[in-house]
């Protein structure tokens, strides 16, 4: 069994693939080819969003919104402790400090009374100026943007979300990659819109950032490419992994129908013998993870160990809170405790999730689960 199985989603739609692959090598454009602009476009309606500028990978899209917003030295950015590094990483990289904030234990997004009392203890206890809040849509449901705002209104902070697992989730009709101010998203072979390389994409309503987006991901660009106004960087979408995107960009909304029926059967498998996942009201998910939750450590590596045990992939997203990777271990202020996080880091895991996951592997790994509990007891 696959974790997430990406060479039947090739197998079952082949042919539109290989026509968009070859459709690239028939015109050898292979960097800022017109197909590059197409899917730009077609990610723009898709999202509602005014402006989509694509970029090399997910990381580097969260890089250049910091920079279209010259965040740097003395800057506080809030981070949830949960996430993938890259939500973090970028902030140093940039020049200002990280602030990790707690998450929810119900959906593991981002908490916002706790993100109040981080924002309060940067204001009250620091020298930085609070400016910009990273919410991550985790696992494929949007965070809670409507508070998120709220908040954001009060202190005078950005929202820059990170929908790099997020694609594809919406608020009642409303897209993910539209709630930010700046939205950015991931097109990683695993994620729910996945190419076959790297890539990731920027998201804004706004025609100034749009316009320097535009300019930072090609060395700082002005008129041209080598009239260079500011210091940039090289983040380019390959034409070649634009003309994939485009082509799945529509069996996408069956996908994520089809990953809402196999979360729904975990669902029915699962329920009373392990937390699952909870989406709030009025939310939809991309379910770019199933993630469950088991009572303690103990517990989870005796089930990872049976699915092994039968062949069944799973994996820990994430076995270490943020604020205690090594590489922020200098450069970070600790605000709040993150004891949620920390409870959410040792019990969690993700069970094989995709479009192409039948009823019956799936009754294969609840039964493997079940096994596991029984065995506990
Ligand atoms: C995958 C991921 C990223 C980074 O995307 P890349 O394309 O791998 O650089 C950023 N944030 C989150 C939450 C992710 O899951």
């Amino acid at each position: 069994m696959q974790f997430r199985d990406l060479n039947k989603q090739y197998q079952i739609h082949k042919v539109q693939i290989d026509s968009a692959i070859q459709s690239v090598l028939d015109t050898s454009q292979f960097i800022s080819g017109p197909q590059v602009r197409a899917l730009e476009d077609e990610l723009a309606a898709y999202t509602g969003v005014k402006h989509c500028v694509t970029c090399a990978n997910g990381t580097d899209a969260l890089q250049l919104a910091l920079m279209t917003w010259d965040i740097g030295a003395g800057d506080a950015v809030f981070v949830p402790d949960f996430t993938f590094f890259s939500s973090g990483e970028v902030v140093p990289l940039v020049g200002a400090t990280p602030v990790f904030v707690d998450v929810r234990e119900d959906t593991y997004n981002i908490d916002c009374d706790s993100l109040r009392n981080a924002v309060e203890y940067v204001i009250h206890h620091t020298a930085l100026r609070p400016r910009v809040v990273v919410a991550v849509d985790l696992f494929g449901q949007p965070a809670e943007y409507e508070k998120i705002r709220a908040l954001a209104e009060e202190y005078g902070l950005l929202i820059l979300e990170d929908a790099a697992q997020g694609f594809g989730g919406r608020i009642d009709s409303r897209p993910a990659c539209s709630f930010g101010d700046i939205s950015t998203t991931s097109f990683f072979p695993a994620k729910s819109l996945g190419c076959y390389g790297d890539g990731g994409a920027v998201f804004t309503d706004n025609d100034l950032w749009a316009e320097k987006l535009r300019s930072l991901c090609v060395h700082g660009r002005g008129a041209d490419k080598y009239d260079n106004v500011r210091v940039g960087i090289n983040s380019r979408l390959d034409t070649m992994q634009a003309a994939v995107l485009s082509a799945k960009l529509k069996f996408f909304e069956e996908e994520i129908s089809a990953c809402e029926r196999a979360a729904e059967k975990y669902n029915q498998q699962l329920c009373g013998q392990v937390k699952i996942p909870v989406i709030l009201d009025g939310m939809r998910s991309g379910w770019a993870q199933y993630t469950i939750c088991l009572q303690d450590a103990g517990e989870r590596n005796r089930v990872i160990e049976r699915l092994r045990e039968n062949g069944i992939p799973s994996a820990v997203y994430y076995k270490k809170p943020m604020h205690m990777q090594q590489a922020f271990s200098d450069r970070q202020v600790e605000a709040v405790s993150c004891t949620r996080t920390a409870s959410i880091c040792e019990r969690c895991l993700s069970l094989p999730m995709h479009p192409y996951l039948e009823d019956a592997q799936i009754e294969a790994v609840c039964g493997s689960i079940r096994e596991a509990l029984a065995q506990a007891k």
